[in-house]
């Protein structure tokens, strides 16, 4: 049955091949995938969902942690199948957190709840315009000490699933933007420290949190290779590391999938 299906998609997507963009990005867990329409007003759907396609004809996915093994795009109507590789999540612990970082008081909760709403509202402010380039760069030259989705226990209590990747590098080491966009927010957060929003448009962004200094203001276009701030162990943190985060709208992309793949051309 199997067989018969790709035979047919593989038929179907040969007649209307001039119809179907090239998908660049990683079919897999923690995955983003983008392409550019052939003609800007095709309708594009992912797995029966409506996508936003920019007025360039532009458009990106995220698959996110938990995703099922295949995707369906469809390109007004011209179907394609593709696998979804999953990933394994590893189990880590970390121990020696402060306690009120793992167990927050009263005022810590009212701390975190304004924050959240921050973070939350900055994911929202998009810049319709694709603002990324088409290859990330590594923001901090150091060992990756953290991976994308693995489940935390901190302190013997378990909390929520890594949501990107921790650069460990010497306190003050720059931190560079790993790809362009424009700063949408800069501020002190109870677990986060020092952290930055980078808006990389089309409702992708960047996070990065920790740090020690900040070298950029809201408002600011940073290219990519630019320094925006320097590593430090602000907020929950057990020793000096950039925590690099990326997010379209609210579902979480592995960084280290930009770090691989060309997003175009
Ligand atoms: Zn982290």
């Amino acid at each position: 049955m199997k067989i018969i299906f790709l035979s047919l998609v593989i038929f179907y997507s040969n007649i209307f091949a001039e119809e179907f963009p090239q998908i660049f990005g990683c079919f897999c867990e923690g995955g983003l995938i983008s392409g550019r329409l052939i003609d800007k007003n095709q309708i594009v759907k992912i797995d029966s969902k409506k996508i936003t396609v920019t007025a360039d004809g532009d458009f990106i996915f995220a698959f996110g942690r938990k995703y099922k093994d295949s995707v369906i795009i469809s390109i007004n109507n011209v179907k394609k199948k593709f696998n979804v590789r999953d990933k394994k999540y590893k189990k880590e612990i970390i121990s020696g957190l402060p306690k009120r970082k793992v167990e927050p008081n009263k005022v810590d909760l009212e701390k975190i709840k304004k924050d959240s709403i921050k973070i939350k509202k900055s994911k929202k402010i998009d810049d319709p315009k694709r603002l990324f380039n088409k290859q990330f760069v590594k923001p901090v030259d150091g060992r990756i000490s953290g991976v994308y989705g693995s489940q935390r226990i901190l302190n013997s209590k378990p909390r929520s699933t890594h949501k990107g990747i921790d650069i460990a590098a010497p306190i003050g080491t720059k931190i560079l933007s790993p790809s362009s966009g424009r700063i949408t927010l800069v501020d002190d957060m109870f677990f986060t420290g020092k952290t930055i929003i980078l808006d990389h448009g089309m409702g992708l962004i960047s996070i990065f949190a920790h740090l020690e200094n900040v070298n950029v203001n809201v408002g600011d276009f940073v290219n990519t290779g630019q320094v925006i701030g320097s590593v430090g162990m602000t907020g929950r943190a057990t020793g000096p590391h950039l925590h690099w985060g990326v997010y379209l709208e609210e579902i979480s992309v592995d960084p280290m999938v930009l770090l691989e793949f060309s997003l175009y051309n």
